[in-house]
């Protein structure tokens, strides 16, 4: 009753906006947030939050929520029932599918939603309509950094806890900007950094906070991670400075391994980073002299040509000097999205079924057969690059998005609309009328975080539990029952009563999940996977040996994959990256009054050095132009950027300025992750002012 949801409550969440996985408390009256109240059994942040999980939340109450099904006619859209809506949908698919067969449908999951809606969408896809056609958005981000790992150490998660970082000697900071993305986990390097003595090293093309706090700050040439991590490995081992002991029990591969990094000899690495010789030994020798080495990255190094070969460099460098298996060492990648983690643990990936289960294993694919009464394709799926490539190429013709703005933050804006554009039918199912969903036939409307039930995995691979702050607005509906109807209008049978029982489904056919459940993760309680079947839970990995089968680590031989080089025609390199105020491209942040307020719109850092020689000032108005297409956007001089970098943040969903009408087509060799960051331009002045 209307009495009753005016009383002031008081519900425990997870912050929706990264991967650090901040829990705490939403006082509300009704709809309205009275405040946000961090909780010392907080597992992940304790008493602290960001300004984003602290005043982030205006959106939930957006006159912009979508809050009825939508369904196109012509170029407009029409309020639906959600029961002419899904029948829609249910006949489109199943004819599309009769049509064209299974793999000519594709299903994109989201890192925004919980583990339960990416189970559930995993499993529409491959036991409902048959194709392993499903991806998510660590594509664009992380998968790299889970290639690397799971061919060196086998587990595609950080190694410890944010706790454990904290135990570290020597934190590496490669190619992330964690004071913007991953606040509070920053500030738990800063307090150690200036409480512990614990030593800081930065490597990134940027000046962003924490290299400014470093006590070495790297600047490498764009592309060139790679070659100053193998060149710092070898010569750790030419000084004999390598774990022998570490190497020759837990570890294979270290004789190839060698031969494979004799060409990065310092001269080397000197003439293609740009890092000066004894900068590359003053490196080894902090790496050397610390007790416990845990190295930090992020879409610097992954959203690169070469992102997965550098991925596994960082590893190796880890394991040749024994940082792997303690606390206070080891990789942590870190992980963008708020669910990032969950969404690949729970399957939306096109080759593995939940809990990192190949599809093509047979005896795997036959659990899961068996426990959803369908065959399954042991072929696995097409991925969210080459899905796009698939429907200009008239081979897929359906698509179901969740919670994804593909049409801005996939590379080459221009050619993900032309191809969205041309599919046959296409549903999305969003909070907002995005970008996206203007593509759309159907578009359903779905609740946030605060209104709905489930569990989030954070970058420490640590599963939490939100509750219901608020009722579902309108007609909206959580996505895991917008799934379920799904399913279920096209026979499935699915009975789910709550995300509880997709929970205990998952426990029992994924063994890193087997003693997860909602009883074990009650309030503030978490459990970090793998989790045995007694609920002992895993903070920090490889105590008991590498997730290999023989229980070694693997280490893969160098291969540099260089990057892509200015050219006379555009001569500028674009990076491009996140901001503190707002989350990604800023669908949800910009619709939060403080946080618009402090950064209303985008803007591009240049070089002092650049500003001088083209004549730019803070506010020239510039036109920037890649091969891909051309934005606008307004100066900042600073020297955070060198040179003739550029650096333009994500935060924006404007046709005019969002970073993606520039991005090019060049993947990652080994993931197909989009090389965000090897971007190049020209510049054009607009207007000075
Ligand atoms: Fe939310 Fe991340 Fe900020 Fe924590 S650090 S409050 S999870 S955005």
């Amino acid at each position: 009753s209307a009495m009753r949801e005016q009383k002031i409550q008081k519900t425990k969440t997870v912050c929706t906006f990264c991967g650090v996985g901040c829990s705490f408390d939403v006082w509300t009256k009704g709809r309205h947030i009275l405040k946000i109240e961090p909780s010392e059994d907080a597992p992940a942040n304790g008493i602290s939050t960001c300004v984003k999980g602290k005043f982030g939340w205006d959106f939930v109450n957006s006159e912009e929520r979508l809050t009825k099904p939508l369904i196109r006619r012509g170029d407009a859209f029409y309020e639906s029932t959600w029961d002419e809506a899904l029948d829609l949908i249910a006949e489109k698919f199943q004819t599309i599918k009769r049509e064209y067969g299974p793999d000519s449908l594709g299903f994109i999951s989201s890192s925004k939603v919980t583990n339960e809606e990416n189970y559930l969408m995993q499993k529409l896809a491959r036991s409902v309509f048959g194709t392993n056609n499903v991806d998510n958005c660590s594509r664009y981000c992380q998968s790299p950094a889970t290639d690397g790992l799971m061919r060196t150490v086998g587990i595609g998660g950080d190694a410890g806890t944010i706790q454990d970082i904290a135990k570290a000697g020597l934190v590496m900071i490669v190619g992330a900007n964690p004071a913007e993305a991953h606040p509070v986990l920053a500030t738990r390097v800063k307090r150690a950094h200036k409480l512990n003595g614990q030593k800081l090293m930065v490597v990134d093309l940027r000046k962003h906070e924490m290299a400014e706090r470093a006590d070495l700050f790297i600047r490498p040439n764009q592309g060139t991670d790679h070659v100053w991590l193998s060149a710092v490995t070898k010569y750790i081992v030419d000084q004999n400075w390598h774990d022998a002991k570490f190497l020759s029990e837990k570890v294979t591969g270290f004789d190839d391994y060698l031969h494979s990094l004799e060409p990065y000899t310092l001269d080397y690495a000197e003439q293609v980073t740009g890092i000066s010789r004894e900068e590359l030994i003053q490196m080894a020798t902090m790496i050397h002299e610390a007790d416990g080495v845990a190295v930090l990255w992020a879409m610097g190094v992954t959203q690169h040509c070469g992102g997965s070969e550098t991925s596994g460099a960082i590893s190796d460098l880890l394991l040749v000097t024994g940082n792997f298996a303690r606390p206070g060492a080891g990789a942590f990648p870190l992980r963008g999205h708020n669910n990032v983690q969950g969404a690949c643990d729970f399957g939306t990936l096109p080759n593995w079924l939940p809990g990192y289960q190949l599809v093509s294993d047979e005896s795997a694919r036959l659990k899961f057969e068996k426990a959803w009464g369908t065959p399954l394709s042991g072929v696995p799926g097409m991925d969210n690059q080459w899905m796009l490539n698939a429907i200009l190429e008239g081979k897929l013709h359906g698509m179901y998005l969740m919670g994804e703005d593909m049409a801005w933050v996939d590379t080459n804006a221009n050619h993900v609309h032309e191809a969205l554009s041309h599919l046959d039918f296409f549903v999305v199912q969003d909070m907002f009328l995005t970008k996206t969903a203007q593509f759309a036939d159907v578009i359903l409307p779905a609740s946030p975080s605060l209104e709905k039930e489930g569990t989030f995995t954070n970058t420490e691979r640590r599963v939490q539990r939100l509750y219901q702050v608020m009722k579902p607005l309108g007609e909206s509906r959580p996505d895991w029952e917008i799934i379920c109807a799904i399913a279920n209008r096209l026979g499935a049978g699915w009975t789910y009563e709550y995300p509880g029982d997709v929970m205990d489904e998952a426990a029992a056919l994924a063994p890193i999940f087997a003693g997860v459940s909602y009883e074990r993760l009650e309030g503030y309680k978490s459990l970090l996977w793998p989790v045995a079947p007694d609920g002992t839970d895993t903070p920090l990995l490889y105590t008991d040996g590498f997730g290999h089968p023989d229980g070694k680590a693997q280490l893969v031989s160098a291969n540099w994959v260089p990057p892509m080089m200015p050219d006379k025609n555009y001569d500028l390199h674009l990076n491009n990256g996140r901001l503190l105020e707002h989350f990604h491209e800023g669908n949800m942040t910009d619709k939060s009054e403080g946080l618009r307020a402090k950064v209303p719109d985008t803007f591009l850092e240049v070089s002092p050095e650049l500003a001088k020689e083209r004549g730019l000032k803070d506010g020239t108005l510039v036109r920037l132009e890649s091969p891909h297409g051309k934005v606008k956007v307004h100066v900042i001089v600073t020297d955070k950027v060198r040179g003739k970098e550029l650096y333009l943040p994500m935060n924006t969903t404007s046709d005019e300025s969002a970073v993606n009408l520039l991005t090019g087509p060049a993947t990652d060799t080994r993931t197909d992750t989009p090389a965000y960051k090897e971007t190049f331009v020209r510049m054009e002045i607009l207007r000075t002012e």
